[in-house]
């Protein structure tokens, strides 16, 4: 399988050396290479080469003409909770109408509800359901997608979840990564917290290394939720079975979840609506990636996280959907690119680098996703005719993408 792709107006975020297998942080973050008057061709799902339309190489192959387009690599989606089991569209209204969090609680709405939902669908039904949401986001450009479980929260469901997941990576174009996410919230039939805890840690923990379901573990180290205490045991003894962390942090309040995400060596943590400088100052010199989820804060209209104060602190930051049904209900990155330049002030290169290379670090997908690379993954977005990779941002929820292509293959629009 042969693709050579000829005559694209601008071909971005190409990259070679060590900067296609490192994050870019800081002032570079506003660097985003690209070559005018390109090709890219594409061998065996990967990219072989591509550079100036003065070298297309002669092959016969299968050509794609796409003059006046711009080709990007495809976005990397490093945080979701995709499998579920029903929309929470009446919480929504009733938010609107006024009514609180701890209403909604009361009247059994947020994770409790997804959880009773999901543990009341069938693993066949929920697989279904996803699919609708797998194909959606390969429209909006995504190759690469994470996905938690979380609304099982006992040890069967929290499998057959994360069985799911791993489905959708077996089985659709998607790459996909799984997150272990059983301590998303405590279930209201535990009087004692500790043991849910202990449920997590004892039961569920080795049963989902053992059959191998999930690369990651995360915890919502939040007030109301889990302590930053609770979110090291729980990391740690992920890690003992080999897992790593990927949190969620500082969504609602400064929860000391970014210092345990960082004692703690995770991969990321996320969210990061509430940072002051001591947490800003953490990151400096970690190994951890912060990833904004703007998606979340845009639909509980709460504050955006300090993007502009993280870069200009020298850190790298990334970009996710937060997809899920009670607090983030699109899987849409354009949207999401959208959002970090008019909301959090990130200029346009910043979002693509931050929902390409960075997301990419998040998942620890570098050394195939991410970038314009030969031996990279050949999975492209190839635009509309548009004036500007700019334009992708600025003209919000007007369709920019013609077409995708995963591992070489043109995906049906
Ligand atoms: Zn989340």
């Amino acid at each position: 399988m042969e693709l050579l792709i000829i005559n694209i107006k601008e071909l971005v975020q190409t990259r070679e050396g060590t900067s296609a297998y490192n994050w870019v942080a800081g002032s570079d973050m506003d660097l985003l290479p690209s070559i005018q008057s390109a090709f890219v061709y594409i061998k065996s799902g990967l990219i072989h080469d591509y550079g100036s339309m003065s070298n297309v190489p002669d092959v016969s192959c299968e050509v794609i003409d796409v003059t006046n387009k711009f080709v990007l690599p495809t976005f990397v989606d490093s945080h979701t909770h995709l499998v579920f089991a029903a929309s929470r569209e009446d919480e929504f209204v009733d938010k609107i109408k006024g009514m609180s969090y701890a209403d909604i609680a009361k009247k059994g709405g947020g994770i409790l509800n997804s959880a009773k939902k999901l543990q009341q669908t069938s693993e066949e039904d929920l697989y279904k359901f996803a699919l609708k949401r797998v194909n959606e986001i390969i429209g909006f450009g995504t190759a690469c997608v994470e996905i938690k479980s979380g609304y099982g929260l006992t040890v069967e469901d929290e499998l057959k979840m994360l069985r799911v997941a791993k489905r959708i990576g077996q089985e659709t174009p998607l790459t996909v990564k799984t997150t272990f996410l059983g301590a998303h919230a405590i279930p209201k039939e535990y009087d004692d917290r500790n043991e849910y805890i202990d449920l997590v840690i004892n039961e569920m923990l080795p049963k989902i290394a053992e059959a191998q379901l999930a690369e990651y573990i995360d915890v919502f180290c939040e007030k109301g939720f889990f302590t930053p205490e609770e979110t090291e045991r729980i990391v740690l003894a992920g890690e003992s079975y080999g897992l790593k962390g990927k949190i969620h942090a500082n969504q609602l309040n400064i929860s000391g979840g970014v210092q345990v995400g960082v004692k703690t060596n995770s991969l990321s943590v996320d969210h990061l609506e509430s940072m002051g400088q001591k947490e800003i100052d953490s990151l400096k010199g970690s190994s951890t990636m912060p990833t904004l989820l703007p998606g979340a804060a845009f639909f509980l209209r709460t504050s955006y996280p300090p993007a502009r104060q993280m870069i200009e602190a020298g850190l790298p930051v990334s970009l996710a959907t937060d997809f899920n049904p009670g607090s983030a209900p699109s899987g849409s990155m354009p949207f999401m690119l959208s959002l970090a330049c008019v909301n959090m002030r990130m200029t346009p290169q910043e979002a693509f680098n931050a929902a390409t290379l960075n997301s990419a670090y998040a998942m620890d997908l570098l050394e195939t996703h991410g970038s314009i690379t030969k031996g990279k993954a050949g999975s492209v977005i190839i635009t509309k005719e548009i004036p500007s990779v700019d334009f992708i941002p600025y003209a919000f929820n007007s369709n920019a993408i013609d077409s995708v292509i995963i591992d070489g293959v043109l995906m049906d629009s």
